[in-house]
Parts: C-alpha cells; structure tokens; sequence
C-alpha cells in the first residue's frame, strides 16, 4: 500500500499539505502552531508510542485536560495505526477501571495528578498535564519528527469512544478510519469550510463533537482553529472579531445570550454557527437570531454514528428540528417494535445507514447485534419524525418516553407547550413510578428571575391544551437542570430524585 491509497486518517488529514507554515492553531497565549509543526509533533509522539509497545490495533487511553498535545496524542495514535480512546476527564480511578480492564489499553496517558492510581490498574502510564506538559512530551521533544504512517484499511478501527451510559454500563463505540474520514468531508463540504475558516474551539476533546467534528472538520479544510481549554462567553466573545465559526453545544449559546455585549455588531466577522450534542431550544434559536442576525445551523449526531443530519447551509435552518440527512447517510423512521418504515410527520425510532455508522460496540456482539437491523440500520434509541418537508426532528431518547396509563407521551410535545409560557425559561418532562398509571407525567421547570410561575399557573395554562392523559401530575419549579458536560438534561436524574412523589 503506498500513502496515496492508505486509508489511515492521518494521511487522509495531511498528504497532500500545500504549505507548512499554514496556521494550524492557536491559542490565547498568542502562541501558534502551523501545519508543519502539528504533524512534525505527532511524528515524536508517534515514535514514542511505537518505542512504548504500541502497536497497530492496539489501544491508547488518554484521560487528560484539553491541550494541543492531547490532540496531538490523538494524532500520533491513529498515525501509528493505534486506537485512540478518550475518556472524560470527570471519571474518577474507580470509573477509569472498569474502562481499563475493558479495553486494555497497552498504554495510558493520564494527568500526573493521577499517576499513583493508574499505575496500579494500568501496566503502561505516561503524563500530560493541563499545560501539555508530561513524560509523554519530555520524551517526544527528543524522538525523531520522521514517521512513517501506518498504512490501515478503511474499517480499521481509529478509535474507541465509550458512551455516556446513563443506563446500564458504558459501551465502547467503535469508529473506523472511514467513519471519521468520510463524515469529515461531507461536513467540510456542508458547512462550506474553507482555509480562510477560523473556528473557535471551546469544546472538549474526549468526546465525538469536539474531537472529530470540531478538530477533523477544520484540518480537512486546512482552516485554523482558536483553541480553547474551556468555555469561556467572554473571551469567545472577543475571539468573534476574527474568527469565522463556532461550533457549541446549547449551553453555549444560552450562556452567550446572557451577555450584554453580544450582538450583531459583536458577530458581524462570523459567518457560521453550529450547535448539536444536545436539543437546542427554539427560542434560543429565535433569540439568537433576533440578537445577532445569525440563524444557529443545528445538526444532530452520536458517539456511534458521527453526524447524520444537518439544516441547511442555504435554505431555511428551522429552530427546533435537526435538517437533513447528509449526503451518503439515510435515515428514516421506523414502528420501534416491528422495525416497519412509518409515513412522513409519525413519530417512532430514528435508524441511520452510512459510511459514518460504527463498526459495533467493543467486545458486545450480541449488543450489536441488537442495535442493527438486518439491513444495516443502525437503531439510533432517538425517537423522531421526518416532517412532510424533508426536515427530521429529535423528540427525545426512547428510553425518556413516559409511558402512562398505556399511553405514550412524547417529553418534547409537552416541554414546548410549557417553554412557551411567559416567564418559562426550560423544562424536562419525566416519568415517575405511579401505582395507578405505572408512571406518571412530571414536569420539572426553570423560571427566570421575578417569574410569576407556579405548579398551579402551569396546569392552569395547559388545560384544554393537552390530552388528559398528557397533562404533568406534578410540576416542579427548579433553579437549573441537571445537565452533563455537552449540555444534555440528566432525565435519570431527574427521575431518581423525583421517585418516591407518587408513592402511596
Ligand atoms: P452523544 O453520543 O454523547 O453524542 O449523544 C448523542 C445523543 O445526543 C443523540 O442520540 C441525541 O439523543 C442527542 N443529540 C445530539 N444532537 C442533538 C440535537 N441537535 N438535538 C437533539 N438531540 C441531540
């Protein structure tokens, strides 16, 4: 295989570079990083790899804070012909085992403060620190920046990345180099990515939106990006004047709204805004777009199948729904238990089929098995529709499907029905265990300040609007959601602390 047919990402990312110089990242301390020298860092760190036993097919689990060498360790894997497997900085030792002993890694790359602890789960451990400074990089900075990438075939895998596993235990999502290669050159081409693109990158990089769709999409492009080791509304709102896009989950864009000083003078260099990970609320889609001038392009993906739907980069971006498949995926909407298509504008479970669908979950065939239809759909657990425009819309995870007294009831329908009353800001709609309904409607909202909003305003005001058999048991007025790091409302936690309400 010569480079020229090899499917390692990693060729596919650089073969081909025009220029060295051209700016690759930068950060806020003004330090800058060109092509040339992301791909001569991953060469070392690719070295070191190889001389630490890593050798193709094998796996490299980094738990580290955002930092260019951590996205260089990403890099210098997938270079070597290894699979790079993040994992979300919030997991603690004990958390980290159970991905340990699961995948086995040959080698972990963790933040020294957690040294100690991995040493005594993992044979092989090395550091990087929130700096991007470690044993790791001390032994890069003398490795040789020649490095022959690994050839690797298209459904070899590039990487691993663990699902949030909010029910039952977390899966390992596997992506192949053609999963993440294709999905890169559909969005570069979607969303009209260019080398004069600069993308703020807030985003964390343990996870499918910051690492592949924020980082892949910009290198393919040969744009630059602005890197970020956190959310930050103030600093992002600066980095606006130069930067051409931003690529956020909902919360950054309510967090943003906040801000006085956002506004259309403030966005003017901007040409794209991006949201997924998580529903974006349509009157956040409204509000910004009555703020800066901009509609927020929202598109829907997951950790195992990349992204699969987009709203259009000419046309009409319509606030609450998630666009169209993207060119090479279907999608379509299926009866969940007979798996039979259903008609336009019924809801039922979102499948998907693509180059971008993963290969299966980690050591679970039986799981996959299950989650694949003998087509090849992939069973998304979304529960959706596809309107009678084209447009797909999310109406929640199956499993947040309330039912009650036999009857389904859709979260979404009555989450909009309540966002839309004065004084609202959001809500979540759960079910609760109920002796007489096996589980009962539960609204859980957040007010803005002064709201004149009560559980008996809310009931009041959904009367008539809804079927009875829709309509909350209970309605609670919360401070804030739970939510995790992308911004996703914890519906599990939710329904744990609300249990026992209708316990007789
Ligand atoms: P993750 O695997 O962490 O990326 O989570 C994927 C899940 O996030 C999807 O299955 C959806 O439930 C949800 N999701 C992602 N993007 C959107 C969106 N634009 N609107 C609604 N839900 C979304």
């Amino acid at each position: 295989m010569n480079t020229t047919t090899n499917a390692n990402l990693f060729s596919r990312l650089f073969d081909g570079l025009d220029d060295p110089n051209r700016l690759a990242i930068e950060q806020l301390d003004g330090s800058r990083i060109s092509y040339g020298d992301l791909i001569a860092r991953a060469g070392q760190m690719a070295n070191v790899l190889v001389e630490r036993g890593v050798r193709p097919g094998d796996r490299v689990a980094a738990q580290t804070e955002k930092s260019v060498s951590a996205l260089v360790l990403y890099l210098a894997t997938v270079r070597a012909g290894g699979v790079y497997l993040p994992l979300n900085t919030a997991y603690t030792l004990n958390e980290l085992e159970y991905f340990i002993t699961d995948a086995e890694p040959s080698l972990v790359v963790c933040d020294p403060a957690k040294l100690d602890g991995i040493k005594a789960i993992a044979a092989k451990v090395e550091t990087l620190d929130a700096s991007g400074k470690g044993s790791l990089t001390e032994a890069a900075d003398k490795a040789a920046k020649e490095f022959a990438t690994v050839p690797r075939a298209n459904n070899d895998l590039a990487a691993i990345l663990y699902t949030s596993g909010t029910t039952g235990r977390s899966k390992g999502a596997m992506l192949s180099h053609d999963n993440l290669a294709s999905n890169s050159y559909s969005l570069v081409d979607y969303w009209r990515f260019t080398d004069k693109d600069v993308l703020i990158h807030a985003l964390p990089i343990y996870h499918t939106h910051g690492l592949f769709v924020a980082s892949n999409v910009t290198l393919f492009a040969r744009a630059s990006m602005i890197f970020l080791p956190k959310f930050d509304p103030d600093a992002i709102l600066k980095l606006m004047a130069r930067a051409t896009v931003m690529m956020g989950v909902p919360t950054f864009y309510t967090r943003l709204l906040q801000n006085p000083g956002l506004n259309k003078d403030a966005t003017k260099h901007m040409r794209l805004f991006i949201s997924g990970s998580a529903p974006l609320l349509a009157d956040t889609h409204r509000e910004w777009s009555a703020r800066t001038g901009h509609a927020v392009l929202e598109r829907y993906g997951m950790t195992e199948t990349n992204m699969n739907t987009s709203n259009p980069y000419d046309g009409d971006r319509v606030p609450g729904a998630v666009g169209f498949a993207l060119p090479g995926v279907t999608v379509r909407v299926t009866d969940p238990e007979t798996g039979k298509e259903l008609a336009r504008e019924t809801i039922g479970m979102i499948e998907v089929k693509g180059p971008n669908v993963f290969q299966g979950y980690w050591r679970m065939p039986e799981k996959t098995k299950s989650e694949f239809r003998g087509d090849g759909f992939f069973i998304t657990g979304d529960l959706g529709k596809i309107d009678d425009k084209g447009y797909v819309h999310i109406l929640g995870r199956g499993k947040d499907l309330v039912i009650s007294g036999g009857f389904n009831v859709y979260p979404k329908e009555i989450e909009s029905e309540i966002d839309a009353m004065p004084g609202v800001i959001e809500s979540a709609v759960i079910g609760v265990p109920h002796a007489d309904f096996g589980e009962g409607v539960t609204a859980v909202l957040v007010c803005s300040k002064g709201a004149d909003v009560s559980e008996a305003s809310v009931l009041k005001a959904l009367d008539g609007r809804l079927a009875k058999f829709k309509m909350p048991k209970r309605v609670f007025v919360v401070d804030e959601l739970p939510r995790n790091a992308m911004g996703k409302v914890q519906k599990n936690i939710l329904r744990d602390t609300y249990k026992d309400i209708y316990a007789k």
